[in-house]
């Protein structure tokens, strides 16, 4: 008798498209009418192929007409602010003062946390988001929360414990020390965990609402860890105001973060909206990425930032929809939106390069460019399968419609490294081919 054979590869056919290898702040996607895609046993996709009768032998789950792509990344997302979306009172400031701030307060109840995050998951895994980069309150216990719910969600996450000792209510402030002590205790639990899904961020709010002694001790802790940093920078005029008067030591915004060491290779800045052109040059020097998260801009009012003078440097951009301030989950909105964001500045992005932004675009800015992103072999087996209407036939519809008219578009399966994370059932269900 031989050993058992490993479980065999799973395989899919359906209409393929994805982002060309390599093409992350371009346009360039490849499409298949009827593919076939591979996947090992270890989550790898074996191989992304034109469908060839009799060239897999094994059961293949048959989803034509969807068209299968790498699910969506969602690269700045506020857990605490799921249920607050929506909430139009005021710009920047007012807005977190009126509207944010009392509910993370809610937060510090676990039994809460715990009903928001199931929540949370099931709202991206259903927007087809399969990974995400995110904000969790300033408490540990919800943060724990946060990271059991993508664990059992099976969602690739990036989270951390919001960082704020200053400039905040009472009940959302925690010292330096406190702080710092439970981020190193929730890398030991979480940072690596799911079989690498999970990672731990260091996650200061932003420079207003922290003290310099705590960005520096965070900085260390993501030096000795080689920890994601992520942060908002230049959102709105007043912000940027409010925060060189808490730091005047610092020659500008950037500068804020760089003194203390949290301007690393891996570090995330949300919004980047008012930026000098110095602030420019030292983030591509420095190599950090910026999120572009359009539809919360214009929620908030804060403003168009300005994708050239990322591109101009070859500073990596990913996409956020920074829910609440973000309109919705899913990132079709923020893809649409990051649209009209760029027509405001006379400029007219494809659709396939706003499909390429939220996937192997995001996927490069958050460091994980070589791991999903894109439908090729070799990579993790992170994608969904999109149902089009039937009149729908090539690429450029597929596309208009994808980015421009998600109701049109279901989002029916989604998978991460190869595990289902999300079914919705359609009228007509898929079949199975021998
Ligand atoms: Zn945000």
């Amino acid at each position: 008798m031989s050993a058992r054979p490993p479980e065999s590869p799973r395989a899919y056919r359906g209409r393929l498209l994805t982002p060309l290898a390599a093409s992350s702040n371009g346009d360039r996607v490849r499409y298949l009418d009827d593919a076939l895609l591979v996947v090992g046993s270890d989550g790898r996709i074996v191989e992304a192929a034109p469908f060839a009768p009799g060239a897999f032998r094994g059961p293949v789950l048959d989803l034509r007409p969807s068209v299968l792509m790498p699910g969506f990344i969602d690269a700045h997302v506020h857990f605490p602010q799921t249920r607050i979306i929506g909430s139009a009172s005021g710009s920047l400031l007012d807005w977190l003062e009126r509207s944010v701030f009392p509910e993370e307060a809610r937060f510090r109840d676990d039994g809460y946390a715990a009903l928001v995050a199931g929540e949370f998951t099931a709202r991206l895994a259903a927007s087809g988001t399969t990974t995400c980069v995110v904000f969790s309150s300033s408490c540990a216990g919800a943060t724990d929360q946060l990271f059991d719910a993508l664990l059992r969600a099976g969602l690739r996450g990036i989270a951390g414990l919001t960082l704020m000792d200053q400039n905040c209510p009472e009940a959302l402030c925690v010292p330096r020390d406190d702080a710092i002590a439970m981020a190193r205790d929730l890398v030991q639990r979480w940072h690596g965990a799911g079989g690498g899904l999970l990672e731990f961020a260091i996650t200061p709010r932003f420079a207003l609402s922290c003290s310099r002694g705590l960005m520096e001790a965070a900085a260390l802790l993501a030096h000795d860890h080689d920890l994601l940093v992520q942060t908002h920078v230049a959102e709105t005029p007043a912000e940027g105001e409010a925060t060189l008067r808490e730091h005047p030591w610092a020659r500008d915004y950037i500068d804020v973060y760089d003194r203390v060491g949290l301007l690393t290779g891996r570090a995330l800045l949300a919004h980047g909206i008012h930026l000098t052109p110095r602030e420019w040059d030292r983030l591509a020097e420095a190599r950090s990425s910026v999120v572009h998260c359009p539809d919360s801009n214009f929620f908030l009012g804060s403003g168009r930032m300005r994708l050239a003078d990322a591109r101009a440097r070859a500073v990596s951009v990913g996409l956020g929809s920074d829910v609440g301030a973000g309109r919705s989950f899913d990132m079709r909105r923020s893809m649409s939106s990051a649209f009209d964001n760029a027509l405001c500045l006379g400029d007219r992005l494809l659709p396939s390069a706003l499909f390429v932004m939220a996937t192997q675009g995001t996927a490069d800015a958050i460091g994980l460019g070589l791991v999903i992103g894109s439908l090729e072999a070799g990579k993790e087996a992170d994608f969904i399968a999109v149902r089009f209407p039937e009149h729908l036939l090539g690429e450029a519809e597929l596309l208009n419609h994808l980015v421009f008219a998600p109701e049109t578009a279901a989002v029916h399966r989604a998978f991460v490294r190869g595990r289902p994370v999300h079914l919705r059932r359609l009228g007509a269900p898929p079949h199975h081919s021998p």
